[in-house]
């Protein structure tokens, strides 16, 4: 980790909600319009709270942030998680017009340089910072970049990842939605590019751990595992 991945928590904005989508399950997208001068790294996240609002227990929460800078807007998503916390219920009822703050975006979860293979696995709501990051390489055409996402049914932002496909013949998106089906996958990702590759985990603590400890066992050194574990899952 360098200085500069953690200097933007000193960043602070007021965002405002511009729509909020329940594009399936207990999933939610939103999409917050930004100041012309904010601007983050793909792979970065944000530490929200709620001006105004009353918030019962933890008054914050880590999103990683979805889209690019370019795209002129901030997309996160999260999902409501039974018994939805009082924080998740606000923010998932706001309106278009009200405001979130923001403390970043910063953080370390970044493509760590522009030749090695990439290949990114992660499971269900983990997708979030994959997406800003496959937004950023949409156009790089020089190394095979690879996508595992794993959930039972649907996928999230699956249209974004099939239409980077259609534009970059080295981005190649594979949906499984099955714990053997994943391993399967990743497990054959990691015999053709062995250690050249550098490995993006994001998620759930849990599985980003057993998916390091499926890797190690390819014979992966954890130099070329890089991770987003979202604490407090
Ligand atoms: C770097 C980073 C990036 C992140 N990015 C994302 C992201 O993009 N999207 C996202 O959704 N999350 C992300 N997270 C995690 C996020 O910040 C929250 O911790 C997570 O969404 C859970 O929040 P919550 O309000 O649902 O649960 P919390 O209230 O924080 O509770 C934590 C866990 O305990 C469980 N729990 C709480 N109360 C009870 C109860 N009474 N009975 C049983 N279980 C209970 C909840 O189901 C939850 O799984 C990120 C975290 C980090 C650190």
């Amino acid at each position: 980790m360098k200085i500069s991945d953690v200097t933007g928590i000193l960043k602070k904005n007021t965002l405002t909600v511009q729509s909020i989508k329940n594009p399936f399950e207990d999933y939610h997208v939103i999409t917050l319009d930004i100041p012309r001068d904010l601007s983050w790294e793909a792979g970065e996240h944000g530490v929200f709270t709620l001006p105004g609002r009353k918030v019962s227990g933890k008054p914050f929460r880590p999103f990683s942030v979805s889209s690019i800078p370019e795209e002129g807007k901030m997309l996160i998503a999260a999902r409501a998680n039974e018994p939805i916390s009082d924080f998740k219920k606000q923010l998932f009822s706001m309106s278009k017009g009200d405001q979130v703050n923001i403390r970043g975006p910063f953080g370390w979860f970044k493509i760590q340089d522009n030749h090695s293979p990439v290949v990114m696995i992660t499971t269900g709501v983990g997708i979030t910072p994959m997406r800003a990051i496959s937004k950023n390489l949409e156009h790089e055409e020089t190394r095979p970049i690879h996508l595992v996402h794993s959930s039972p049914s649907k996928h999230l932002y699956r249209d974004t990842f099939e239409e980077i496909s259609k534009k970059n013949r080295d981005f190649h998106p594979v949906f499984t939605s099955s714990k053997e089906e994943t391993i399967e996958t990743y497990t054959a990702l990691a015999k053709i590019h062995g250690n050249d590759a550098h490995y993006y985990l994001s998620g759930k603590p849990k599985i980003i751990q057993a998916t390091k400890t499926e890797l190690n066992k390819l014979g992966i050194k954890d130099s070329q595992i890089f991770n987003d574990p979202y604490r407090g899952y």
